[in-house]
C-alpha cells in the first residue's frame, strides 16, 4: 500500500521530536515531465534536493508514499480510512503527522479524519500547494515547512495543537471548519466560523484558546466505516417537484445534506415540504446547513425556516458542507440507534460546529 522513508536529522545531537509525512498526492508534489510535456509525481527520495531547508529542521522526519498517488478529485472514503488506519499504525511511534494532499477535497479529508480519529491527542496537520514543488514560485515550500515545524511544536512537552487542522499561506484552521476558498491565489483556505489557530509570520503566534485541549489521557480509537448513502442538495430557485422527488426518491439513501438559504431557508411549497415531510417519515435524514459560508442556521428565526423544524428536518448550525456530510457519513455507519444518531447530529463531537 505505502513505502517509508527515513530521512535523518543532519543537524548534530537529539532530536526533538519526530514527525510522520504522508504523502497522497496533489499539486505539491509535481514535477515539470519535459519529455512528455506534463506535470508528474515527483521522487519523494529526491525531497532533500527539492527541498534542501529541510536538513536544518531539528526533528526526525520520516515519509509514507501512498502507492497510488492521487489528485484530491479522487479522494473516496477509502483513501480516508486508509489515512486513518496509516495513523493508527503509526501513532506510538511518532509524536505528529502531517498530510501532503491535493487542495481540492482537503478540507472533506480533514473534516473526515477529525470524525475517523475519535480521542485524538497528537496533530495531524493537512496541507498542500497552489503551485507545484517543481515551480519557482511554488507555494509548497512554506506550506510544506511551516506544517511540519507546527506539527512538531511542543510547549513543556506538549504538542502546540492535538486537533485535525489544515496549514495554508501563514493560517492554521481547524480542519472540520476550513473550506477551499480559492483557486488561483495562494490563500486558498478561510475558516469563516471559527478563528484560525496559528498565523505564521516572523514567528508562529498560537490562538491558543481556540485550540482543543490536550488530553494525552484519552484513547486514539479509529473507526474504520462511512455510510456514502449520502447526498448533498444545493437549493435553487426554480427548483421543482421532479428534480426533489428524483432525489429523495433514490434507492437506499439514508441521509442528505440540505444546503438553504442564509439563516437555513427554504420554500414553503406544500409540495417541496410534503416531499421532504414523507422522506424522513420514511426514515431519512436531512440535516440543513447554509450556502453562505458565514454565519448560521437558526430553524425557527423566519417562517421559512421554522417549518423545516416542524417536519423534522435536522439543523446543522454553522457547519461547513464538508463537515456535515461526513459527519452524516461517520454517524449513519457508526451509529445504530437511529435517535442517538439524531441528537449526535446536532451536538458538537469535535469542534465541528457551535451551538
Ligand atoms: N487538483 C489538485 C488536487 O486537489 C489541486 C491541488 O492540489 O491544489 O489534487
Amino acid at each position: 500500500m505505502y513505502r517509508t522513508i527515513h530521512i535523518n536529522p543532519v543537524l548534530p545531537g537529539q532530536s526533538r521530536s519526530s514527525v510522520l509525512v504522508i504523502y497522497t498526492g496533489g499539486t505539491l508534489g509535481m514535477v515539470y515531465d519535459r519529455q512528455n510535456d506534463q506535470l508528474v509525481p515527483f521522487d519523494f527520495e529526491q525531497i532533500l534536493d527539492r527541498v534542501p531547508e529541510i536538513r536544518r529542521l531539528d526533528f526526525e522526519l520520516t515519509v509514507v508514499v501512498l502507492n497510488e498517488l492521487i489528485d484530491s478529485s479522487n479522494m473516496r472514503p477509502l483513501n480516508w480510512i486508509a489515512l486513518a488506519r496509516i495513523i493508527r499504525e503509526n501513532y506510538d511511534a511518532y509524536d505528529s503527522f502531517v498530510i501532503l494532499h491535493g487542495t481540492d477535497t482537503m478540507a472533506y479529508t480533514a473534516s473526515a479524519l477529525s470524525f475517523l480519529l475519535e480521542g485524538l491527542y497528537k496533530p495531524v496537520i493537512l496541507t498542500g500547494a497552489q503551485l507545484p514543488i517543481g515551480v519557482a514560485r511554488s507555494d509548497a515550500r512554506e506550506n510544506f515547512i511551516t506544517a511540519m515545524e507546527i506539527a512538531a511544536a511542543q510547549e513543556n512537552g506538549r504538542p502546540m495543537v492535538p486537533e485535525v487542522c489544515i496549514y495554508f499561506n501563514s493560517l492554521l484552521l481547524r480542519g472540520n471548519r476550513a473550506k477551499k476558498k480559492e483557486s488561483v491565489h495562494f490563500n486558498a483556505f478561510q475558516s469563516e466560523n471559527y478563528p484560525h489557530l496559528a498565523m505564521a509570520g516572523v514567528n508562529i503566534e498560537y490562538n491558543t484558546p481556540f485550540i482543543k485541549p490536550y488530553r494525552p489521557q484519552s484513547k486514539l480509537t479509529v473507526y474504520e466505516e462511512m455510510d456514502t448513502h449520502v447526498v448533498v442538495l444545493p437549493l435553487f430557485p426554480g427548483i421543482n417537484h421532479q428534480i426533489i422527488s428524483s432525489i429523495l426518491g433514490i434507492p437506499g439513501l439514508k441521509g442528505m445534506v440540505l444546503e438553504s438559504y442564509g439563516s437555513g431557508n427554504a420554500p414553503t411549497e406544500t409540495w417541496f415540504l410534503n416531499a421532504l415531510e414523507s422522506a424522513i417519515d420514511r426514515g431519512l435524514v436531512i440535516f440543513n446547513v447554509s450556502q453562505c459560508d458565514g454565519g448560521r442556521v437558526t430553524q425557527g428565526r423566519y417562517q421559512t425556516s421554522k417549518v423545516l423544524a416542524e417536519i423534522g428536518v435536522l439543523s446543522g448550525s454553522d457547519c461547513t458542507v464538508e463537515a456535515a456530510i461526513t459527519k452524516l457519513m461517520f454517524l449513519l455507519a457508526n451509529e445504530p440507534d437511529p435517535e442517538t444518531l439524531k441528537k449526535r447530529l446536532v451536538t458538537p463531537i469535535c469542534g465541528e460546529m457551535s451551538l
